[in-house]
């Protein structure tokens, strides 16, 4: 494993490190193609911000602070800056302009939520039988998917769906045939594997492997060991192996500017 576009900084507010100790502990590990990509800023419409974002007034600093690391670390690692970002439809196209702003030059999405979350009820990763909210995640991702500037789906798995598995194949598999034919890999999320969260979901990699939706990794760092995590390396293995999946390793950038 030479790469990890999934990275977070003490920006957002619940991940450690200096973003530098990141980078030296990817070389260490023999990471060549590196990518930070912390939660996108987001103001609301009351003026209030996320506690869980890189604050709007950090947005450019972040960006500036990673492309000098970039610079100063050329020729050892490659390194990128973007932001990990949901899918909101009625502040996407506010939200893309601001990151193309800050300076970001990739995005990866993260549907965290299914509405921006001051409005949301729940997060994602909560457990629900709710068909609604599930179709509303399905949408949320296809839109995204379809909108061709998303570098990859983080965690596709993240939507923890408790009602019938009929229904859940379902959708899943819309989220896995989008994947496809958009050529939008999905990633298997190494901090679900770290933390033992509800994700990898086997129902939905069972559907991704029958697909042949393109599946890349991603670490999810949000602290300095986990810049390289060999453990959950093992594991992402096992399941591409278990239910066949398309693994394309690396990625390729959508660069948004
Ligand atoms: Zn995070
Ligand atoms: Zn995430």
């Amino acid at each position: 494993m030479i790469y990890n576009y999934h990275t977070h900084t003490h920006r957002c507010g619940h991940a450690s490190g200096a973003e530098e100790e990141y980078i030296e502990a990817a070389i260490k590990n023999g990471i060549k193609y590196m990518g930070f990509s912390d939660h996108m800023p987001l103001k609301f419409a009351d003026g209030s911000e996320s506690g869980y974002r890189v604050p709007t007034a950090e947005g450019k600093i972040y960006c500036e602070q990673i492309k000098a690391l970039s610079k100063k670390y050329k020729g050892k690692i490659d390194i990128k800056v973007g932001f990990e970002m949901e899918y909101y439809p009625e502040l996407f196209d506010e939200m893309l302009k601001k990151a193309i702003e800050y300076g970001a030059e990739y995005l990866i999405l993260g549907q965290h939520f299914i509405m921006p979350e001051n409005l949301a009820a729940k997060d994602t990763f909560r457990a629900t039988n709710s068909v609604d909210e599930l179709k509303k995640y399905t949408k949320a991702v296809l839109s995204a998917i379809e909108k061709n500037i998303f570098t990859y789906v983080a965690h596709p798995d993240v939507f923890n769906y408790v009602g019938d598995v009929g229904i859940y194949q379902k959708e899943m598999r819309k989220i896995c045939v989008a994947s496809r034919e958009n050529n939008v890999p999905l990633e298997l999320n190494f901090l679900g594997i770290r933390q033992h969260r509800v994700y990898p979901n086997d129902a939905f990699w069972q559907i991704a492997g029958e697909e042949k939706s393109p599946v890349t990794f991603g670490f999810d760092a949000h602290e300095v060991s986990s810049a390289f995590d060999g453990e959950s390396l093992l594991k992402a293995k096992q399941i591409v192996e278990k239910y066949n999946l398309n693994y394309i390793g690396i990625p390729k950038l959508r660069l948004i500017k």
